[in-house]
């Protein structure tokens, strides 16, 4: 399927520079409990995508999240960048059988049965899942409702809140062990900020 080109131009264009506006947000988040990159990782790889926007924009949606996840893989790097870079892709792929919006937690789902594949990870393990999959429960239990863009923005920012008390024991916070608790996965707030950017995007357009 394909989404009006100057809609998908909007949503990507916004979350991709939510992203880059939050640099030195997650690049904070990173210094506490990380190495201090996830925000550059994300900002250069946002930047590639928004350097293809125009070709992105006009191709049929499964192709455009194929565009970005490849695009992810080779410009982001760390851990990050194949686990989202996995999401896109997966999400393309999963756009070639499906349709949006019925399938829509179908959509998302394979997104993230790709990241928890790739990671090895699973939720609470205070990583990027720990967003993603609130937010696919939210799409299972609300199919398409008029509320939906609320829902999904409450999770994904409850969610980022949980990973604070969490332990990591998976990525390179798994290394402080306990001294990983008290703070926010840095993974966990770029996946919130990308949904929430989407999320007002959407919004805005109805
Ligand atoms: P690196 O850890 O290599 O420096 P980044 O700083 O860009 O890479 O990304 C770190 C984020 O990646 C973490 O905050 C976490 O959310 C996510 N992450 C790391 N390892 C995994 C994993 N195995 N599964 C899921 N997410 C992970
Ligand atoms: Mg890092």
């Amino acid at each position: 399927m394909s989404l009006e080109p100057e809609t998908l131009k909007s949503l990507v264009k916004a979350a991709a520079e939510q992203v880059i506006a939050s640099a030195p947000e997650l690049t904070a988040l990173d210094q506490a409990i990380g190495d201090g990159d996830h925000g550059s990782n994300m900002k250069r790889g946002f930047e590639a995508v928004l350097g293809k926007l125009d070709t992105i924009s006009t191709q049929p949606l499964d192709e455009a999240f194929k565009t970005i996840g490849k695009t992810l893989v080779m410009t982001v790097g760390g851990a990050s960048g194949p686990l989202y870079g996995s999401f896109f892709l997966a999400v393309g792929d999963a756009l070639r059988s499906k349709r949006l919006p019925d399938d829509l937690a179908d959509v998302f789902g394979s997104g993230v049965g790709a990241v928890s594949a790739r990671g090895r990870s699973h939720a609470g393990e205070k990583t990027m899942l720990d967003v993603l999959f609130p937010v696919l429960e939210t799409l299972k239990a609300q199919a398409v409702r008029p509320d939906l863009i609320d829902r999904v923005r409450a999770t994904a920012t409850e969610a980022v809140a949980r990973t604070a008390p969490m332990q990591a024991t998976k990525g390179r916070a798994s290394f402080l062990g306990a001294r990983s608790v008290g703070h926010i996965d840095p993974g966990a707030r770029s996946s919130c900020l990308l949904l929430l950017a989407v999320c007002n995007s959407l919004e805005a357009r109805q």
